[in-house]
């Protein structure tokens, strides 16, 4: 049965180098990281994510500055403060949380965001970036499936990875990512027609569609490595994956639990994306 990936331990490590890493510039006299966060309403999970990250970012010491509008906030009124951001020399990174209320364009704040600033990685710079090959700022839940990859030893090359939904945010940056390291990438998405096919073949089988249960345990590789991005709720309220955990554990050699894997990662990402966009800063 397979080694469990455990998300929480290793982010924890990124964070406190993160963490080492802000108190030495702070030895040498440079500023804190700074993070700049902005939520517009209240949507629950959002609420909780912003709180995760701002509470993640204080333990790491950085420098963070919350801005938690209404819902009513004009597209004009964002624009502004993110160009207030964009200029000002505290401020390293700017996290727009998503989604945005329906009045507003979020790729029109996404373009807006300075790339050096853009430490969630979705500005077309930083995606462009990275498809030629030289990442600068990189997607957060893509770099920490890497991240826990790395961990483990993973070979890459001669690997079949498949990829199981092709979002902006997880799966198409992580194809990319994936062929820099140099795997055989799939990207499977609503349209394929024969998943179990796909999953079958896959040395590193990462799964992130949002649909509970969708990868069924029997359909896993033998001695795969499966990476389960999904987070939903089950009828308990319970937080499970795209893949069935136990029947997937049975056969794969590496399995990262929910919540518990890739959720923590994200996180740790966040920050050090911030550190780095600082070193950059100066
Ligand atoms: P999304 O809805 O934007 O994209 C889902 C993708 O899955 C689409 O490409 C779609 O074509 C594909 N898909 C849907 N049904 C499918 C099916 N039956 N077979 C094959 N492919 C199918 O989702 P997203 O924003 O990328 O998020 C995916 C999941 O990952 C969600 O559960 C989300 O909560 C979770 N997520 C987790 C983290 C984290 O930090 N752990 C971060 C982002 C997203």
């Amino acid at each position: 049965t397979a080694q469990i990936i455990d998300g929480k331990a290793i982010a924890l490590d990124l964070r406190h180098s993160v963490a080492e890493k802000v108190s030495q510039r702070i030895s040498q006299g440079l500023r804190p990281p700074g993070l700049g966060v902005v939520l517009v309403g209240s949507d629950p999970a959002s609420n909780l994510y912003v709180k995760r990250k701002r509470e993640a970012c204080d333990a790491a010491g950085l420098h963070t500055e919350d801005h938690h509008l209404p819902a009513e906030t004009t597209q004009d009124e964002l624009n502004q403060l993110v160009d207030r951001m964009n200029e000002d020399p505290n401020i390293d990174g700017i996290l727009v949380q998503l989604p945005l209320p329906e009045h507003m364009n979020p790729d029109e704040i996404l373009l807006r965001i300075r790339p050096d600033k853009d430490v969630d990685g979705f500005h077309p710079y930083n995606l462009g970036r990275l498809t030629q090959r030289h990442p600068e700022l990189r997607p957060c839940t893509p770099a920490g499936i890497i991240h826990l990859l790395d961990h483990i030893g993973t070979p890459y090359k001669g690997q079949h990875a498949v990829i199981v939904g092709a979002s902006n945010i997880v799966g198409r940056p992580l194809s990319m990512e994936l062929l820099l390291k140099g795997a055989t990438v799939t990207v499977a998405h609503r349209f394929t027609g024969d998943l179990p096919r796909f999953v079958a073949d896959a040395d590193l089988l990462i799964a992130a569609a949002g649909k509970p249960g969708l990868v069924h345990g029997e359909w896993v590789k033998k001695g795969a490595t499966v990476i389960d991005v999904g987070i939903n709720r089950n009828e308990v309220g319970k937080l499970i994956g795209d893949v069935e955990f136990a029947p997937a554990a049975e056969r794969a050699a590496w399995i990262t639990p929910v919540p518990g894997g890739v959720g923590p990662m994200t996180i740790a990402m966040l920050l050090q994306n911030t550190l780095e966009a600082a070193e950059r800063h100066g």
